[in-house]
């Protein structure tokens, strides 16, 4: 499922050569094309209900004429900003790349974090105590505004007494509690991001409601994947 958000980063945007040689009628369309990429199954192939759309689909879609699609997509297709499939399905490299990226992480932090990645390498006594609420209020306070309430992982509302303060580089591989090292996260993420890293003690919490959920992420998952209680944990 793709989230409601959409990956965007401006400056390759518009450093991007092939999309620079494109005029701005034919980025303008891009830009729609990849909206409809980005809610699309396969995410990334311009497909509405698994169905390749034609040009004069496209034009209805992006509110064009069918001759400005034809001339615009003749633009994009020979500056090369974007492919097409064996069938002809236009697709978007890059959002192709991010799903499969996105899918590697996923198993990857189902199994415990990236292989090569040791945790825990900085000696306990040079790690820092971690951030907690009762540290510095106003801090947690203006963490938890820079995100507008929602989790930085999942961009699910937040409840303030119910979220926790999440360490972008763990305290245990460096991190500081600098506060562009901390963000915003629910507890589900939170605590998946806390086993994928090998720490299962909850200091992080900065709500003052006991959530035997956010504790217990092992306890979770098993109740939420019945299937998974006969595998080893
Ligand atoms: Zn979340």
């Amino acid at each position: 499922m793709s989230a409601p958000w959409l990956k965007f980063y401006p400056s390759d945007w518009r450093a991007d050569p092939a999309l620079r040689m494109c005029s701005i009628g034919a980025r303008g369309l891009w830009m729609e094309m990849l909206c409809v990429m980005h809610e699309a199954t396969p995410r990334g192939s311009l497909v509405v209900n698994g169905r390749a759309l034609s040009t004069r689909q496209i034009a209805a879609l992006a509110g064009a004429s069918v001759d400005e699609v034809t001339s615009y997509l003749a633009e994009l297709e020979d500056a090369g900003v974007f492919s097409r499939a064996d069938d002809g399905t236009i697709f978007s490299r890059r959002m192709q790349r991010d799903v499969e990226k996105e899918a590697a992480d996923k198993a990857n932090g189902s199994k415990g974090g990236h292989p090569d990645i040791r945790r825990g390498t900085v000696p306990k006594e040079e790690r820092v105590r971690r951030f907690r609420r009762s540290d510095a209020p106003a801090k947690a306070q203006r963490i938890f505004d820079r995100s507008n309430g929602c989790c930085h992982w999942c961009a699910k509302p937040l409840e303030y007494d119910n979220h926790h303060i999440d360490h972008l580089i763990a305290v245990r591989d460096g991190g500081s509690n600098d506060e562009d090292n901390l963000v915003a996260a629910c507890p589900d993420c939170n605590g998946e991001r806390a086993m994928a890293s090998g720490r299962n003690d909850t200091d992080l919490r900065v709500g003052m409601r006991a959530d035997p959920k956010a504790q217990k992420p092992e306890a979770r998952d098993q109740k939420d994947n019945p299937e998974s209680k006969s595998s080893t944990t």
